[in-house]
Order: structure tokens, then sequence, then C-alpha cells
């Protein structure tokens, strides 16, 4: 862990430091050797919160993106469980920072636990099968109401590129019809709406990803993830089609968000002008 209890402050590990557990208690010895990361560990039992993971420098650095009052915070169930959040924002929306693979089963429990949890998981590890395609316009715009996208697929590279069918079109023929029952038609190629897309785009984008981490398709909290670049890939749903499609969020703006929303549906959903002074 990153903080220990010392004169019942939460610090970092320093030479030569003992300190407490915040959750259990237990005494924790400050490990600094010159090539590791700097870390708390129990003095005798094992790490006490079994949702913990080892720590990586990615995990790490994603911590100190916030205050240290809001890293490692132990949050108690109802039945008197205890467990260490990476982050909790002075709102109350939880990060989970997640480098390894997780079951279904521990997904679960997590998002049962933490109720108003985001996910950040690290992509680099899979980043060989995902993929991000075209452009989607903003799916609250116009434009969008009328569209419903081919799926994209590896190298299915005429839908990769953007093909749609037309409501309005379809609606001629099959009065009934919605975006979620729309089977076909008449196919339209992206390069006819180009402009307009452009225009509304807001970060969302058609993918594939080939062998999934299905456990974070099924997420009932949000899910970011992280391939080491300025953005964050969110999972997301575009519209009543059901298009399981991309938005591109950048990091600035996610830390913003999480610091002043107070549900975590809620980050990436309004826009906040940046305040002058600020790099
Ligand atoms: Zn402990």
């Amino acid at each position: 862990m990153q903080l220990a209890l010392v004169n019942n402050e939460k610090v970092e590990a320093f030479t030569g430091g003992r300190g407490n557990c915040p959750v259990c208690g237990a005494e924790t010895i400050a490990k600094c050797g010159p090539r590791i990361m700097h870390h708390w560990a129990h003095h005798r039992i094992t790490d006490c919160d079994p949702w913990w993971e080892n720590e990586t420098a990615w995990h790490r650095e994603w911590k100190n993106k916030f205050p240290l009052e809001c890293r490692e915070v132990s949050d108690v169930a109802e039945d008197g469980e205890i467990h260490r959040a990476d982050v909790k924002t002075p709102t109350g929306i939880v990060i989970e920072i997640q480098h390894s693979t997780m079951t279904d089963a521990e997904r679960i429990s997590r998002e049962e636990f933490y109720k108003n949890l985001v996910w950040v998981i690290d992509g680099t590890v899979f980043q060989d099968n995902f993929d991000i395609y075209h452009m989607l316009p903003n799916p609250k715009s116009e434009l969008a109401q009328d569209l419903v996208w081919s799926k994209a697929k590896r190298h299915m590279n005429g839908a990769n590129a953007g093909l749609f069918f037309r409501l309005s079109e379809a609606l001629e023929d099959a009065p009934s019809v919605t975006k979620a029952t729309l089977r076909g038609g008449w196919i339209h190629g992206i390069y006819d709406i180009e402009e307009e897309v452009k225009k509304s785009y807001n970060g969302y984008h058609q993918y594939d990803w080939v062998r999934p981490r299905k456990t974070w398709l099924d997420a009932k909290c949000p899910v970011y993830i992280d391939f080491g670049d300025e953005h964050l890939v969110k999972l997301d749903t575009y519209d009543e089609s059901g298009l399981k499609c991309i938005r591109l969020v950048s990091k600035r703006k996610f830390v913003h968000d999480v610091m002043v929303e107070d549900k975590a549906e809620n980050i990436a959903t309004r826009f906040y002008p940046i305040t002058s002074g600020k790099p």
C-alpha cells in the first residue's frame, strides 16, 4: 500500500518508517529500497484486504493524480466488511484501478460493495486486440437520430470506415421499424455525411475488441481503459440499436470530473469551462 497511519495521519512510506494499516490496524513497515517502488507492508500478516492487488508503477501513477486524502480510503459496509478503495473522491465516487484480470464474481462483488464506482483498467496488455474505427456523431445530435450504423469488426473494411442505414428510408417500407429492429435497407457510406459527423463529434467511435475480457463488457459500473496516451477509452452503448461503441475522454477531463460529479455515470457528461490561470 502507498499510505499508512503514522500518528493518525496517512503518510507515504519513508526510510525506517513504522506505521499502522488503516484497514486492520496491524503494524506496517516502510519498504524504501533503491530499486523498489516505496510502499508499506504488513509486518506479520499478508495484506489484509483480499481485494488489494500488488501495485504496479501504472497503478501508483494513477493514484498520484489525486490528492493524498483521496487515496486508499477505507470503506465499511453495514455488515462490517471493510475494503480499501484505490481512490475515493470528496463527492463519493470510488475509482478502482485494475491492472490484472478479474473474474465476474470479483467484479460483481466490488460493484455491489462500492456501488458509486468507476473502473480504470490497464489496456496496454491487450492493446493489439483493440481497434478503434470511424467517428460517430454525438448520439444526442439530430443527425444521429436517423442513422443506424453497421457494426465494425476487424477485417470488415467497409463497416470500419463507416456504413449506415437511414431510419427515415426504412420507415417508408416498414412503418413500425425502429433503430432496434432495423436489419437492412439502402446502405450509405460515411463519406456522404463526413462534414456533419465531424461537426457533431464528441469522442464516440466504433471499435472492435478481439477476444475481449468479457467481464468489462458486462460491468454495471462505467469502465474506462487506459492505453497509455492522453485519452481514456470508455466502453459504451451508442443508441437504441444496441451498437457497442467507445468514447474517448481526455484523462484531464476524467480527473476533473470525478472530483466534482457525485455519480460515476455522470463523468464526462457535462461541459466545464477550463478555469483560466491553470495550465
Ligand atoms: Zn491491514
